[in-house]
């Protein structure tokens, strides 16, 4: 029998695609589910970029590239990187990988050592602590709750920190929240980094672009320049044009982190898609006008959904900056039975009987490390938005 290694038997099936699974399961069955699982923008990759992919396969780049990137989308990254965060960087400070998932997970494979502690706040994203365990290193959670709209606090980050502590994993806006911090909520934070110059800082800037009522994007290395020499500063195109198919996300950070993810990707995945390259090359080189719109878009779906979770007894809900995710608390409905007759006791149980009595498909706080809770993406279209807000209420409205 086939018998999983020590490392992945600490590791957890993503919650996420378990529940969009379950909904495309009961769709098959004919149940009308409204699933807000994914976590995938459902506008198409503009023409522009589509072109530009086109046109490198017709040039024949269709062959083995430099491992972490063409030295045209490092250019690319760089310009990027110096024009809307001012930070500069060289391109030998570049990586680029099938996606900023695997970005995360190069930088957590070049320097974990078994025992390194990661601090993660919570809420975070699912594939976060069981990338770290992968790597053979130990997730530290802190804790961010609802009374900080899910924002950590500098005391609690302080708290967490050991000798043992290699990374602080730090994603504004965040998914499962859309938490987005200002420029001083990060200079808090950066403040108690500079006590501890054995901590290396990941940000995970993937929701850059998706951010409302004039949110102003923030990252690390840019608001405290002293903690640029630390900072792995990761991004990627998959959110902000919609190219979550393509597969590519990228980094700056130090030369010696850069080069020690490139030993790995070498005897790994080697490089990301050719074609995707190119194309991610006329993403970051050309207009991010269709964005004000999509945004707009966006933020209609989000205060219409807010209002329902905030209508609905027993749920609770702070107002997100960006992504495309609410996250409710649930801890009113504990101890409710449904108008079904089940008792909800935990968070997943709450999202199962919401599915089973309502076919709304959400996934539950305990998957991001923050119980009792769940997260609902947006990212849908807007008659399906309506019909599930309206189909939450009902559930919670018939609790007892
Ligand atoms: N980081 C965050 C916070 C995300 O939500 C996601 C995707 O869901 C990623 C990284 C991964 O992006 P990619 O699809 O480029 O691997």
């Amino acid at each position: 029998t086939i018998q999983q290694s020590d490392a992945l038997k600490r590791v957890q099936p993503s919650a996420t695609l378990a529940v969009t699974q379950k909904a495309r399961e009961l769709k098959a069955q004919g149940i009308d589910v409204i699933s807000l699982g994914a976590g995938e923008p459902d506008f198409d990759t503009p023409d522009h970029i589509k072109d530009a992919a086109i046109a490198a396969i017709r040039a024949g780049k269709t062959k083995y590239t430099p491992v972490d990137g063409i030295p045209e989308l490092k250019a690319a990254i760089v310009d990027k990187f110096g024009r809307e965060n001012g930070l500069t960087y060289t391109a030998d400070q570049i990586s680029v990988a099938p996606g900023g998932k695997p970005v995360i997970f190069n930088a957590l494979t070049a320097t974990l050592n078994p025992g390194d502690e990661v601090i993660i706040p919570a809420p975070y994203w699912v594939s976060y602590p069981d990338m770290v365990r992968l790597c053979g290193g130990e997730p530290v959670v802190a804790r961010a709750g609802l009374e900080d709209g899910f924002k950590l606090r500098p005391e609690t980050l302080a708290a967490a920190i050991t000798p043992k502590t290699k990374w602080l994993i730090f994603n504004s806006p965040s998914n499962p929240t859309g938490a987005g911090y200002t420029r001083s909520e990060i200079q808090a934070l950066a403040d108690v980094l500079l006590d501890h110059p054995h901590v290396l800082v990941m940000t995970d800037d993937m929701y850059e672009h998706i951010a409302y009522d004039g949110f102003q994007f923030a990252t690390m290395a840019e608001v405290e320049p002293r903690l640029y020499e630390r900072t792995l500063t990761t991004n990627g195109v998959s959110k902000a044009f919609a190219m979550t198919g393509w597969r590519i996300g990228y980094a700056g950070g130090p030369k010696p982190l850069i080069d020690a993810m490139r030993k790995v990707m070498s005897q790994t995945t080697s490089n990301p898609c050719s074609i995707s390259q190119w194309a991610a090359v006329a993403a970051l080189n050309g207009p991010l006008d269709f964005l004000p719109e999509r945004n707009a878009a966006f933020k209609a779906r989000r205060d219409r959904m807010l209002a329902d979770i905030n209508a609905a007894p027993g749920l609770t809900a702070p107002t997100p900056e960006g992504a495309f995710y609410v996250f409710a608390d649930c801890s009113g409905t504990i101890g409710k039975t449904t108008s079904s007759g089940h008792l909800i006791e935990t968070d997943i149980d709450f999202c199962a009987l919401l599915l089973q009595d309502e076919a709304v498909a959400v996934v539950p706080g305990s998957a991001f490390g923050a119980a009792p809770g769940f997260r609902v993406s947006y990212a849908t279209d807007d008659a399906s938005l309506i019909e599930a807000g309206a189909r939450i209420r009902r559930f919670c409205e018939g609790l007892s």
